[in-house]
């Protein structure tokens, strides 16, 4: 795509015709701004994950892999969101929220696999 104004400030851009930015600091300037803005789309979705692995870590630190239904729910465990999910023996769907993976029992209790 060609422009001969600069994306980040509009001012008028000289020289080669590929040439997108005026200067460096329009270049960082721009470059931060997308960052920030994919960063704040993914922060609610993030938290949610950063929380159930919190509360994963936790389970698995106390050497007690499990926590029943009212636990989760009291932990604000998010049971919609997980990274990864595949079916387990009998049919059984175990999650992974990154490193720890789980199942749950037919009681809603959550176990680490
Ligand atoms: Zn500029």
């Amino acid at each position: 795509m060609m422009s001969n104004s600069c994306i980040e400030c509009g001012a008028p851009l000289t020289g080669r015709s590929d040439k997108k930015f005026c200067s460096d600091y329009c270049r960082a300037t721009y470059h931060n701004s997308q960052y920030r803005r994919v960063a704040s789309e993914q922060a609610p979705v993030a938290r949610i994950l950063r929380r159930n692995f919190d509360i994963l870590g936790k389970l698995y630190a106390t050497g007690r892999h499990r926590a029943d239904r009212e636990s989760l729910r009291k932990l604000d465990f998010n049971t919609e969101y997980f990274t990864a999910a595949r079916k387990g023996p009998f049919g059984r769907r175990i999650y992974s929220c990154y490193t720890y993976s789980y199942r749950f029992t037919l009681s809603g209790s959550l176990r680490l696999v």
